[in-house]
Parts: structure tokens; C-alpha cells; sequence
């Protein structure tokens, strides 16, 4: 989706429960080698799985924010 922000999983926070998975109504999100994996071609961003997740492990960020942080690059001047 594109509105300038997407749904950002944080694994150090994450319990590997999988509730995410099955609570995500357009099948966006799976759970592969310990890692929940994010198709953000399905996600429309509703935040179903943000509101589920019993860790807070799942955020919708903005976009900018979030290639930076998966990049390692930090956006403070
Ligand atoms: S925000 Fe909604 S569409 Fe996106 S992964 Fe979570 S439950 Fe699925
Ligand atoms: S619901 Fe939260 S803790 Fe459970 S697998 Fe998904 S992100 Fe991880």
C-alpha cells in the first residue's frame, strides 16, 4: 500500500505465537524460520494484527522511517 507508511514487525519484541498469521484477513503475513514475513503488496494497513499481537511486536510506521531503520541508517540531522 501506498500512503507512505507500512506495517513494521520488531523480532526482538516478537514471541513467535502466530497470532498475527491467522488474525490478518488478506493472508499478508506468515511465519517462516522465526520470522513473520510482511507481503506488503496484500497489507491495506488495517491493523488488525497491530491490535492482536499480545507483545506489541507489530507497528505501522512511516515508510521513510521504517527503510531507514531496516537499513541501519539514521535519519537525526
Ligand atoms: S495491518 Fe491488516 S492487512 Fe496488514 S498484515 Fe496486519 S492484519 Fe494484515
Ligand atoms: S502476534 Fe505478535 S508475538 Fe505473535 S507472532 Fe505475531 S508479531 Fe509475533
Amino acid at each position: 500500500m501506498e500512503d507512505g507508511r507500512r506495517l513494521h514487525w520488531y523480532g526482538d519484541r516478537c514471541i513467535r505465537c502466530g497470532l498475527c498469521v491467522g488474525i490478518c484477513p488478506f493472508d499478508a503475513l506468515t511465519l517462516e524460520d522465526g520470522m513473520i514475513k510482511i507481503d506488503h503488496d496484500k497489507c491495506t494497513l488495517c491493523g488488525l494484527c497491530v491490535k492482536g499481537c499480545p507483545v506489541a511486536a507489530l507497528a505501522i510506521r512511516p515508510q521513510l522511517e521504517e527503510i531507514a531503520r531496516e537499513r541501519g541508517v539514521s535519519l537525526e540531522a
